[in-house]
């Protein structure tokens, strides 16, 4: 029978009444003759709970022991979403990430998917069970500890598992209805989008946009994996949502077609360092090691031998970097006068393969910024994006005045 991959985010599964609705949708396609393979979040709210304890427990934390705890929300609704598929007389199991196996290297808390077996979910399926609830985010690593895939890791559970089956499609159920020109709770006129390119999403999707989790979109565009996004609390015909897809298939044709922010980013210079060949490298390579993702980096211009190096990082990773930091200054592998972090600071990015082609972009939108009066701390450009860091309490003003100045809210 042929294979169906739905994911129900955590504002889907958030209730058992919700559990219910989505269950539901399942049914639907399994009367149509699916097997299906169902990837369950967290109900909402949890897995934030749940990195809580951890940070309120220990604020450098092991991470083998953060994702034996934060994967556990996902367990809950798994059992959950079977029992409900079972009550309405649909054959279904749950299964958790390393019942499977999802084999994951060992990097914890932002694990990748090595491999996923198929022959045991196969199995079942060959004697009869029609839906495989499959707990989305977690994996096994090679030592047999339980791995998490990193914030929004069901979307790539989802399309890891529909590459990995051969899924007819891959349909993440979420609470919008498809992919917009920018976050529709901050834009509200945001306008939904039919189609994406694969690239523009992925760019949108690393940028902060987290509708979709930056990995799945990176696998399913190299295992040409049919990729839905819609929403789980409406009625939905066959072509609703928004489809991610190759660029070819997209008509609109503008030089930006989508916004996105990331609001907890932090700005950290160091003051005064020495400008010597290497001192790039013996500062970034402390942070690498200490699992800081590092982002933004400027170097100012050096003045007697020193200079200011600055450069952006997630605000929840502020204080393994200070750590780093001066654990190398101790040890004497560099030297700085100063650390400073600024916490309250936001990225906003413009997002348009169109960008490679027309230019005059930049200008526009350092212009848009200017007339609102928002000062920009950083830029970072790439062939199809432009990133500016601001201060955090502009971020939506700066998302709207640049939704309207590239004229998003209407089609090409
Ligand atoms: P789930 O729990 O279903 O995984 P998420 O909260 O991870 O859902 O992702 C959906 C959210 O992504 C939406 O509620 C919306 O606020 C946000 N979002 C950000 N950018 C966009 C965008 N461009 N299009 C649609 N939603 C977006
Ligand atoms: N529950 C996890 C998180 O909140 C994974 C997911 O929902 O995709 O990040
Ligand atoms: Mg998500």
């Amino acid at each position: 029978m042929p294979i169906l991959v739905m994911k129900f985010g955590g504002t889907s599964v958030a209730t058992l009444d919700r559990i219910r609705r989505a269950a539901k949708r399942v049914g639907v396609e399994v009367s149509k003759g699916y097997d299906v393979i169902v990837i369950v979040s967290a109900m909402a709210g949890e897995t934030n709970k749940l990195v809580g304890f951890v940070n309120e427990t220990s604020p450098l934390y092991d991470a083998r022991e953060y994702d034996a705890i934060v994967s556990s929300g996902e367990n809950v609704t798994a059992g959950l979403m079977a029992l409900t598929l079972q009550e309405m007389d649909v054959p279904a199991r749950s299964w958790q990430g390393w019942q499977v196996p999802v084999k994951t290297n060992s990097a914890h808390s932002s694990a990748r998917i090595e491999d996923i077996p198929t022959d045991n979910i196969m199995a079942k399926f060959g004697e009869g069970m029609r839906v495989a609830v499959v707990a989305g985010f977690q994996g096994v690593s090679p030592e047999g500890r339980i791995t998490t895939l990193g914030r929004g890791g069901s979307d790539t559970t989802a399309v890891a598992f529909a590459a990995a089956f051969g899924a007819e499609r891959c349909d993440i159920y979420t609470d919008v209805d498809g992919v917009y020109t920018t976050d529709p709770r901050i834009a509200s006129k945001a306008r939904k989008l039919d189609k994406i390119a694969f690239e523009e999403m992925l760019e949108l999707a690393s940028l902060g946009a987290k509708v979709l989790q930056t990995r799945s979109v990176e696998l399913a565009m190299r295992y040409k994996v049919k990729l839905r996004v819609l929403s789980s609390f409406e009625e939905q015909s066959d072509d609703a949502g928004t489809l991610v897809c190759d660029e070819e298939e997209v008509m609109e044709n503008r030089p930006v077609s989508g916004i996105a922010y990331s609001r907890d980013e932090a700005k950290m210079t160091l003051v005064s360092v020495a400008d010597r060949p290497g001192i790039a490298a013996a500062i970034f390579g402390p942070l690498a090691e200490s699992g800081v993702n590092v982002d933004m980096i400027i170097q100012n211009i050096a003045e007697e031998g020193r200079t200011d190096m600055t450069f952006s990082c997630p605000v929840d990773q502020v204080k393994r970097a200070e750590k780093a930091l001066n654990d190398a200054k101790t040890a004497g592998h560099i030297n700085f006068h100063d650390l400073i972090a600024d916490t309250d600071v936001a990225k906003v990015s413009a997002v348009g393969i169109g960008m490679r082609s027309q230019s005059g972009v930049a200008a526009k939108m350092f212009k848009t910024l200017s007339d609102e009066g928002i000062n920009i701390k950083v830029i970072a450009t790439s062939e199809i994006k432009i990133s500016v860091l601001i201060d955090r309490k502009y971020m939506e003003l700066a998302v709207q005045a640049l939704h309207d100045a590239f004229e998003l809210e209407k089609a090409a």
